[in-house]
């Protein structure tokens, strides 16, 4: 296992649409190999969710793993770290809500995005076994924002309002003090 280094805005391939995993290959030891290096990368870096393209690998595949519990996006569910291989997402009630999200290949930055909040989630597992995921609130932001590295998309591509897109600093002293007090 390793750590791998996470590729940031500009990188092509992040920009590029990945392929799908076949089923003969979701069991291979490059594939095993690849996501327990993403989880070692994703506890190095810290964060909740890495999407394969971000390791610079154009498949369609990421990991999640939600700590849950009372955050500033409210008492959110937790979950366990969890693989998603060629994952589709279904979009159950388009009533959006708005999150400021950050991204690991978008280092220091913080952007308010508005996605539909109650989304339906087919994919496999790394047995190669479908599973099923109903996701509610900012869950429904996060599996959006990790899906759409694997059709090339990132979080700032979704900011309708650029006033807000901000740095992590800032928006720790004046977007984060405000909401508290
Ligand atoms: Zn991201």
């Amino acid at each position: 296992m390793a750590v791998r280094k996470i590729i940031r805005m500009g990188h092509p391939t992040l920009r590029r649409v990945s392929r799908e995993l076949k089923v003969e290959e979701i069991g291979s030891d490059e594939v095993h190999r690849l996501v327990a290096d993403m989880i070692d990368t994703l506890h190095d870096y810290g964060g909740i969710g890495l999407a394969a393209p971000q390791v610079n690998e154009l498949i369609r595949l990421a990991i999640i793993e939600i700590p849950g519990g009372q955050t500033r996006y409210g008492d959110i569910d937790s979950l366990p770290l969890t693989v998603f291989v060629n994952p589709h997402i279904e979009v159950l009630n388009t009533t959006t809500a708005g999150f400021w999200e950050g991204c690991l290949s978008v280092p220091g930055l913080r952007g308010f995005v508005a996605r539909p909040q109650h989304v339906k989630v087919t994919s496999k597992n790394l047995r190669g076994e479908e599973q099923n995921h109903e996701l509610e609130g900012f869950l429904a932001t996060v599996f959006q924002h990790e899906f759409d590295h694997l059709d090339g998309k990132l979080y700032i591509d979704h900011i309708t309002d650029s006033t807000k897109l901000v740095f992590e600093t800032e928006y720790e002293r004046y977007v984060a003090a405000e909401e508290e007090a």
